[in-house]
């Protein structure tokens, strides 16, 4: 996309702005207001359409296989002007991630034929409804199973206390010794590297420790098929997007289909919707909303108050990891919506330290955090009122372990 956009002359990139606020004028979205990031100065756009294209939100939780850029912006930023959201419950664990890291140990290893073992060495996935165990990998079967099951029953086993405690958490161990040095770096070379380079473990002669990590948000910014939000003139796409695909629990690679498929969607239906709008003006509204998105910014600057972006964050990810999970009950997530409350309260009082203008990235952290603090909110919310369980939101409560379809067959 970066190299294709370049061989345009009429797309003009704003490359390393970060986007703080949609405009709205009459129900329609109008622009943003983003803050240049190499200059630190604040700039606004108005058009007569928007496409958010921010991502997912994995960053929410404490381990998860996602970037640093992965915070839910978008999801907030629309959130905040009352567009809605959807499916916001549903959060995908992948089974193994690295502990230290959450860096992905590929289904491949798995197909290779990597082993999933406690800490006694046994194959507990044959425990779970998804053996038998066999030599050999089989479709669907074990260690092949889908990711929630197999993350369900990491999550079975850490309570039966067949699982190791290590400083990242409690982990199960990746076995793939058995596969030899020759094939190893023949068929799974990155494996190998990474698994040196983050943990610190040989896969040739050491089973890797793993852990699930959360890895996609099937929820985001409801669109319709033609990726349009409840917004007038704003346009959604890919993981920041609810577009409906994915259901309770995406399949793996059905995220790289949805944007290119959505993508020319959300593109094309933008471009026909300004067709039919007169040339968008910089209205004293909007100005007056640039001005406050624009105060907005410096005052967060020069707030002074006692609170750590870093502290808040931590205990907002830890209490997300715990409270609403790989299962998820009423209790835990009251307790964890009144900590995600409190917390909100706390970001009332953080302090930027860094008063620099360029890459002040202690500003662009506090940007993120309160947003993430809203997409954590939407995802406990929606998690308490779907009482049920689907794909990736399972509930422990016996009456709603199973499906409700009468109920709940919706998103
Ligand atoms: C390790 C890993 C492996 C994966 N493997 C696969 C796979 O094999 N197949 C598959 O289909 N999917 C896979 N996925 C999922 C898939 O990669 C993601 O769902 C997909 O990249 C999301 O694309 P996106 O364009 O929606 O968002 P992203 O690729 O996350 O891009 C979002 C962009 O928005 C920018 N942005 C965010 N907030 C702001 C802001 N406030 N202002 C300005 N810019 C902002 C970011 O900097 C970034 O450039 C994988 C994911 C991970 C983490």
């Amino acid at each position: 996309l970066f190299q294709t956009s370049l061989q345009f002359d009429n797309i003009v990139r704003y490359d390393e702005y970060f986007c703080t606020e949609l405009l709205v004028e009459d129900d329609h979205c109008k622009g943003v207001v983003c803050i240049d990031i190499k200059s630190g100065e604040a700039k606004t756009f108005i058009a007569n359409a928007v496409i958010l294209a921010t991502g997912g939100a994995g960053r929410v939780y404490q381990f998860n296989t996602n970037g640093g850029i992965v915070t839910g912006d978008g999801m907030s930023m629309a959130y905040r002007k009352g567009v809605a959201l959807r499916d916001m419950e549903f959060v995908q664990y992948h089974p193994t991630g690295l502990p230290s890291s959450g860096i992905l140990m590929t289904e491949g290893c798995r197909g290779e034929g990597g082993l999933l073992v406690n800490k006694d060495g046994y194959r507990y996935l044959q425990d779970y409804g998804l053996g038998p165990a066999s030599d050999k990998p089989v479709k669907k079967a074990m260690e092949l199973g889908p990711r929630d099951r197999l993350s369900q029953a990491f999550w079975h086993e850490r309570e039966k206390g067949r699982t190791v405690k290590t400083e990242y958490g409690d982990v199960v161990y990746l076995d793939m010794r058995h596969l030899g040095e020759d094939y190893l770096h023949e068929r799974l070379p990155m494996i190998c590297h990474l698994a040196e380079q983050f943990e610190g473990v040989d896969p040739v002669t050491d089973p890797v420790p793993v852990r699930p990590a959360v890895h996609y948000t099937m929820g985001g910014i409801r669109t319709d098929i033609h990726a349009a939000t409840s917004l007038t003139g704003l346009y959604a796409v890919g993981e920041c997007a609810s577009s409906g695909l994915h259901g309770a629990n995406r399949l793996g690679s059905n995220s790289l289909t949805e944007f290119c498929v959505f993508g020319k969607v959300a593109g094309e239906t933008a471009a026909d919707f300004v067709k039919k709008q007169a040339p968008v003006t910089f209205s004293d509204s909007l100005q007056q909303q640039a001005q406050a998105a624009l105060d907005g910014i410096n005052a967060l600057r020069r707030q002074s108050g006692n609170e750590s972006i870093a502290d808040i964050r931590k205990a907002l990810t830890l209490t997300m990891e715990d409270h609403c999970g790989i299962y998820r009950e009423e209790k835990l997530l009251k307790a964890g919506l009144d900590e995600v409350n409190a917390l909100i309260e706390r970001y009332q009082h953080i302090e930027i330290k860094d008063k620099s203008e360029a890459f002040n990235t202690e500003l662009l952290m506090a940007y993120e955090l309160g947003m993430l603090l809203d997409v954590a909110k939407a995802m406990l919310v929606s998690a308490l009122n779907r009482t049920e369980s689907r794909g990736a939101h399972q509930r422990l409560e016996p009456e709603y372990t199973e499906r409700d379809d009468e109920n709940f067959l919706k998103h």
